[in-house]
């Protein structure tokens, strides 16, 4: 298979890993940035993430036009979210737009910020700014529905990871699908962790910017341990045999080699 290939089969394992995480239901969508396009994207077509395949999968510029002519299948209403922070951040390679319910109180209230209060939920970064789409549009449907809005909300994002949306649900952005599916799994759970610390009353202990430097300096899009989550939640979404071992650019071939065959203990000699 080509990189190409490759890249495409991740955002069909990522649509799957979204939905069996509760990330998704009907609603909710996950694209990719062409590797040797900057200036278009993969993302589905409007179809519930559980159902994606290879084929289900369309190109798309960053005005959110479908690039294939012919293509007659409808595409996400919200696909406007993707493009405009494509085209704002250039270091992003992968975008996630969903509504998970567990994130939902954090943007209708300025009392509580939602910040990592977990380790695993570092990764959302120490600034998750809320976007009130009725700022600049007033009454709307609230959904990100042209281009304008697609850029306004990639404004309020600014250089952050994710952006709450108001009444709606959150846009994540990262540098590759491994790490926006691990973000956006990661963030309802760190949202729920929260909100029942909440309930016990107190004072809230969010992790230090030094704790969240040190997770981020610990992470590797490559490592054994961000792929051993990639694979697991793979399978539990029954689509652990499309599961390829990405190449990291840096380690060139090394990453991309098999392991080695155990080797055979020797039989003591009886
Ligand atoms: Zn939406």
């Amino acid at each position: 298979m080509s990189a190409l290939d490759n890249l495409l089969n991740d955002l069909v394992i990522a649509n799957r890993i979204l939905a069996k995480e509760d990330v998704v239901d009907a609603y909710g969508h996950v694209s990719v940035r062409h590797p040797d396009r900057p200036d278009r994207f993969f993302l589905a077509r409007s179809l519930a993430p559980e159902f994606i395949t290879r084929d289900d999968i369309l190109e798309f510029s960053l005005d959110g036009k479908v690039v294939d002519p012919n293509e007659k299948r409808a595409p996400y209403l919200e696909r406007f979210i993707h493009g405009g922070i494509f085209e704002s951040r250039p270091d992003v390679m992968a975008v996630v737009h969903a509504h998970a319910e567990d994130i939902l109180p954090f943007g209708l209230t300025g009392n509580t910020p939602l910040r990592p209060v977990i380790h695993s939920g570092s990764f959302i970064g120490s600034n998750v700014p809320v976007w009130d789409i009725a700022d600049k549009f007033g009454d709307t449907n609230l959904l990100v529905a042209n281009v304008e809005q697609g850029q306004d909300l990639a404004k309020c994002l600014g250089s952050a990871n994710i952006a709450l949306m108001r009444g709606h649900g959150f846009a994540a952005a990262a540098r590759s699908l491994i790490e926006v599916v691990r973000m956006s799994v990661y963030l309802p759970r760190n949202a729920r962790a929260l909100w029942r610390a909440k309930q016990l009353g107190g004072e809230i202990k969010y992790l230090s910017q030094g704790e969240i430097d040190a997770r981020n300096r610990g992470y590797s899009p490559y490592s054994v341990e961000t792929w051993r989550a990639w694979h697991y939640w793979a399978t539990k979404a029954g689509v652990g045999k499309l599961v390829t071992r990405p190449t990291d650019p840096k380690a060139g071939k090394a990453a991309a080699k098999k392991p080695a065959k155990k080797a055979k203990p020797a039989r003591r000699k009886k």
